[in-house]
């Protein structure tokens, strides 16, 4: 058994954030990476929107840096994963994939969300050659070019209009003949003149030169029929699922899985547990966002340690 002051857990913004700040407060973290270490950006190839980078920089070259910096303040960092929590006393416990059991008097929970992808053919073969699943930031590499963004939630229709701003066509694909995006997000997509919805439309494959994207080929779900549309990117926006599988016994979270902070904190039901990143924001999903509320549960937790002298 290992007692330790804080443990965090995943290693995406969120978590290195926290890590860097934890450990500059004297709270010595232990970080476990989870199975991606790096998190989502280790699948992104230029991130251009992260201030402090104004040339953009590499997902995984970026997901280093900030490994790097939470090490220099000597941040434990394993490559494991926790597999296992009891929140049910004032101690935290813990258990890793290879059977070391933690016992933590703050945790912090930074596991992130995965996006769901499709299936289809081509589509994992032209991911970051023209396959993306997030629009915010990929799609300026993509500008005054044609796009197509697959769903119909509240991020289809937001990222569709995003995409719209920047590139010359944009097709939404809409598996049934509605969306259940809020009235107002499906106005202002129905109001745009360069974005086309195709409604009943599946994907069926992504089509691609080898280099990059150069199509898909779309089958209407009425009709049976198929098509190809000229593209050179191609969106998916059908939805995250949060990594907070774990936590289900313990913690607060909505119907899909994320768990819930109190309002502009980062504080969990459990007291000592807080959570950050993607794991409980459906909404922004950025890395600067996952960033800041890290080191806000590094606040909050070095804060707790003061406070209940544990
Ligand atoms: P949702 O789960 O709400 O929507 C997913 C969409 O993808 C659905 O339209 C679904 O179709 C479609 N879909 C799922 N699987 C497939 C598939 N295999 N092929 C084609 N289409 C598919 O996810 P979102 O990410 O849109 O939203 C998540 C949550 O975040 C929601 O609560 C949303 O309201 C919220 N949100 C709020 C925002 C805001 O307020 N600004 C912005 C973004 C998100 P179907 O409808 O047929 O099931």
């Amino acid at each position: 058994m290992e007692k330790v002051k804080c443990l965090i857990i995943g290693s995406g913004p969120a978590g290195y954030t926290a890590a860097i700040y934890a450990a500059r407060a004297g709270l010595n973290p232990v970080l476990y990476t989870g199975p991606q270490p790096g998190g989502q950006l280790m699948i992104t190839n230029e991130v251009e929107n992260y201030p402090g980078y104004p040339e953009g920089r590499n997902g995984p070259e970026m997901m280093d840096d900030f490994r790097k910096q939470a090490e220099r303040f000597e941040t434990v960092i394993r490559n494991e994963m926790i597999v296992k929590v009891d929140f049910s006393g004032p101690i935290h416990k813990a258990w890793s994939e290879s059977g070391t059991e933690i016992h933590a008097s703050t945790v912090i929970i930074s596991t992130g969300a995965s996006a769901k992808w499709l299936g289809i053919p081509g589509e994992h073969e032209y991911e970051n050659k023209g396959v993306s699943a997030c629009a915010v930031c990929d799609g300026f590499f993509f500008r005054k070019q044609k796009v197509a963004i697959v769903g119909g939630g509240d991020t289809a229709a937001e990222e569709s209009t995003y995409l719209a701003k920047i590139c010359s066509e944009v097709h939404l694909l809409v598996r049934r003949d509605e969306m259940r995006a809020s009235k107002i997000m499906q106005e202002r997509v129905l109001n745009t003149p360069n974005l086309f919805v195709h409604w009943n439309t599946s994907p069926e494959e992504v089509l691609g030169d080898g280099e990059g994207v150069t199509g898909v080929r779309i089958r209407n779900n009425q009709t049976g029929e198929s098509k190809n549309l000229e593209i050179s990117g191609f969106f998916v926006a059908i939805g995250h699922t949060p990594n907070t599988g774990i936590f289900k016994d313990w913690l607060d979270m909505d119907d899909s899985g994320y768990l819930i902070a109190k309002p502009g904190r980062s504080l969990t039901n459990v007291p000592g547990v807080f959570v950050s990143g993607d794991a409980q924001d459906k909404i922004y999903r950025q890395a600067i966002t996952a960033a800041g509320t890290g080191c806000m549960a590094a606040l909050d937790a070095e804060r707790y340690l003061v406070e209940t002298g544990l």
